[in-house]
């Protein structure tokens, strides 16, 4: 687990500025609730950590190496999305095993891995299954078994509770709080939901318009009624 440095990062879709000069600092272990209303630049900012985009400006930072440049798969990350985004014709261990194949790992490891992590997430079960036999929640735990497996030195979630019905919500919520706790991986979730960042984060930072306005424990920051 190692801390995350953005420095001064801009992004923008031709003449809109979706971020603009975000700077910030995720401590090694921290678990960070980034929260702001739709269209604030959210999942922009975790897409380029992730390298799933690239900014026009700006540098990024795991522990000492500077990782905006590398492929996605070369950063060390694990993203969770909202929709799942599972791959529909593979079965629930196959998904599982995904980012270990990609990375030459030995059979015999990806077996051991794919079980413990299945095991993690209480999934153990449901490996032959295929994406679409199991509940919004399962699949949901599915995506979380998925990004951890290769071990990363960081967990992205991009609203991942937001596409699940209100009572599963709060149970994965609890689920992925005490695996972050456990693992002690550096986290960063960011939501529209103002409870769930409140409940999630060490600290909240709060985006607006492409900006982070404020950032601080979930007491100092003001919390509108
Ligand atoms: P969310 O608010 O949950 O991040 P959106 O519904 O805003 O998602 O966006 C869904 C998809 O549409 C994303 O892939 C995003 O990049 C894309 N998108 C959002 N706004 C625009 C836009 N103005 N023009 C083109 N694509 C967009
Ligand atoms: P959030 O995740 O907070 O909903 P996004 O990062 O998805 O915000 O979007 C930030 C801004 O960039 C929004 O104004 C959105 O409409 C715009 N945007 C996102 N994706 C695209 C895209 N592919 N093309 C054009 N504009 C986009």
């Amino acid at each position: 687990t190692r801390s995350i440095d953005v420095r001064d990062l801009t992004m923008k879709y031709g003449q809109a500025t979706a971020l603009d000069h975000v700077s910030l600092l995720v401590e090694q272990g921290e678990f960070l609730a980034i929260l702001g209303p739709s269209g604030c630049g959210k999942s922009t900012l975790l897409n380029l950590i992730a390298g799933l985009q690239s900014a026009v400006q700006g540098e990024i930072y795991v522990g000492e190496q500077r990782i905006d440049g590398l492929p996605p798969q070369k950063r060390g990350i694990g993203f969770v999305f909202q929709n799942y985004a599972l791959f529909p014709n593979m079965t629930v261990g196959e998904n599982v095993a995904f980012g270990l194949k990609i990375r030459k790992a030995g059979g015999a490891v990806i077996d051991s891995r794919v079980a413990e992590l299945l095991h993690i997430v209480n999934l153990q079960d449901q490996a032959h299954k295929k994406p679409n036999q199991l509940s919004g929640g399962q699949q949901q735990r599915v995506a979380l078994a998925r990004a951890l497996a290769p071990k990363p030195d960081i967990l992205l979630l991009d609203e991942p509770l937001s596409a699940l019905d209100v009572k599963i919500r709060q149970h994965l919520r609890n689920e992925i709080k005490s695996l972050q706790r456990k693992l002690g991986i550096t986290t960063v979730i960011v939501t529209h939901d103002q409870e769930e960042a409140f409940e999630l984060g060490d600290r909240v930072a709060v985006m607006e318009q492409g900006k982070i306005v404020q950032i601080g424990d979930p007491e100092t920051i003001y919390q509108a009624p």
